[in-house]
């Protein structure tokens, strides 16, 4: 019988493209055959949304054009399935992409650990981030907890420029045996287009329309004003090296400096979470633990109205609703959002989260659970549980047209502004059909401050 030649497995887990992807180039270095791989966990795909699952589907469609059909797709528990077709491939080398959360991390070890026992390697190259969780870290070997000392010292390690893509002989889906990916579930939302090209069409766009003037309208929720980029860095159709290339180097562009300080955030969340795995769930900071929650059956009833976008604060309710109907929020207002799930509603900070990552098409475990964490005051930020965001003020702030409103909560469409802030307590009050408020801001306010001091012991 023909021996079949020794093989190089590439695994795609959340790197899904073919440009500048190191592990991509590690495995086919030397013109050598690859088997690419993606494997469907069963334990990443049961608690993933819609928005997210559909949009990694048609994200692994795109890829598999690209690589001609080729995608080797299998599954179940890839502890099991990698060391299986290691072996069916009789493959030397298992190449991926490195991942940082603690799922990745816990599975990555285990898949390392039976490779090894058959004798095949298993390498880590790249990694979703500018620079790697783990690198950034002070004269005294330990990690930040401060966002601003830890993007100076990211900026001052650098990156690597953007690696040009390689010819590829590739062997896989048609050579040996694959799953069709599934078929999409059921959506309520629109999604943008997924996959490579789509990432750069994109992010071509954002240079010419909004880069220029992202430190001033990136704040705004009614205009085109960051780069919607998220979900394609949360599935790796482009690297954060890409988009970093293209910013002006020097420090004399207030808008590509603000631009470049956003992608720090997000590896400075990956850094967080990588030196405290256990802050995916709870606290940052444990004595926050202590603030007395609201967690009955009248809790949830009012966390329901909160996630279907019917509390009576009008850019609440806009948010909620761009959430559901289009698997996106824009940042100012998840921030305006957070701060009423916890500081208004007194509800944990957890469920908000996890309604997050359900419905979010860049649902990602380190932006989203620190993101929460910082408008909590659970997490990273120094100073804050005192700043409790005021939803009307906020939103005269930041929408004071009330375009972004009217936009998502149509049963305000002709109040104007600014009414439409508050228009419970404006002079012509609530139109027909709109939702009363919830709860009284102010009194919620000084609530959430006497809980917060019942549990520091002030
Ligand atoms: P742009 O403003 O164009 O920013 C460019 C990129 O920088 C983003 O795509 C993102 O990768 C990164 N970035 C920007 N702001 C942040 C930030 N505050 N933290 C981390 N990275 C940032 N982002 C996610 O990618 N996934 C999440 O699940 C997520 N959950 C969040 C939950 C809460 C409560 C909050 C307050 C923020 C969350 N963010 C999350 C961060 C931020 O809201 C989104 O990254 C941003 O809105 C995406 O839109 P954009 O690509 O147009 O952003």
């Amino acid at each position: 019988m023909e021996m079949m030649p020794s093989r190089t497995i590439l695994w795609f887990r959340r790197d899904l493209r073919l440009c500048d992807n190191p592990a991509l180039l590690h495995a086919a270095r030397d013109g050598r055959t690859v088997t690419p791989v993606f494997v469907l966990d069963p334990t990443l795909i049961a608690p993933s949304g819609a928005p997210r699952l559909a949009f990694m589907y048609r994200a692994l469609r795109s890829l598999n054009e690209s690589l001609d059909g080729h995608l080797v797709v299998r599954s179940g528990d890839p502890v099991s399935i990698i060391p299986e077709l290691s072996a069916e491939l009789m493959a030397s080398e298992v190449v991926v992409s490195r991942d940082y959360a603690p799922y990745g991390r816990r599975r990555d070890g285990a898949v390392g650990n039976r490779l090894g026992e058959l004798g095949v390697d298993f390498v880590g190259k790249g990694s979703p981030y500018a620079v790697p969780p783990g690198t950034v870290v002070k004269s005294d070997g330990m990690p930040y907890s401060v966002f601003t000392p830890f993007s100076k010292r990211w900026r001052q390690i650098g990156w690597a420029d953007p690696v040009e893509p390689t010819d590829v002989a590739w062997f896989g889906a048609g050579d040996i045996p694959s799953e069709p990916i599934p078929d999409e579930p059921a959506l309520s939302c629109s999604l943008p287009e997924a996959g490579e090209r789509a990432a750069h069409a994109r992010w071509e766009a954002f240079i010419e329309r909004g880069l220029e003037t992202y430190d001033t309208l990136r704040n705004e929720p009614a205009v085109p004003g960051t780069s919607g980029m998220s979900p394609y860095l949360r599935w790796g159709q482009v690297h954060p090296r890409q988009l970093l290339a293209d910013l002006d180097d020097l420090d004399d562009s207030p808008a590509h400096s603000v631009f470049r300080q956003e992608i720090a955030w997000r590896d400075f969340y990956a850094d967080v979470l990588f030196h405290h795995p256990d802050s995916a769930r709870h606290s940052l900071q444990s004595k926050m633990d202590k603030i007395v929650l609201d967690t009955g059956a009248a809790a949830h009833r009012r966390f329901d109205q909160w996630a279907i976008g019917r509390t009576g604060y009008p850019i609440v309710d806009a948010g909620m609703r761009q959430l559901l109907a289009t698997g996106w929020m824009h940042n100012r207002v998840r921030m305006i959002v957070a701060s009423f799930l916890v500081k208004d509603l007194h509800l944990p900070w957890q469920w908000g989260a996890r309604h997050f990552m359900r419905h979010l098409v860049d649902g990602d475990i380190a932006s989203n659970q620190h993101g929460w964490q910082w408008t909590a005051g659970t997490g990273t930020d120094a100073a804050p549980y005192f700043r409790i965001f005021n939803p009307a003020s906020q939103s005269l702030r930041f929408d004071p047209s009330g375009d972004y409103i009217r936009r998502w909560v149509p049963e305000l469409e002709h109040v104007p502004a600014p009414d439409i802030h508050a228009p419970a307590s404006s002079r012509a009050g609530l139109p027909l059909g709109a939702q009363a408020p919830m709860l009284d801001h102010g009194v919620e306010r000084v609530e959430a401050l006497r809980r917060y001091r019942d549990a520091m012991g002030r």
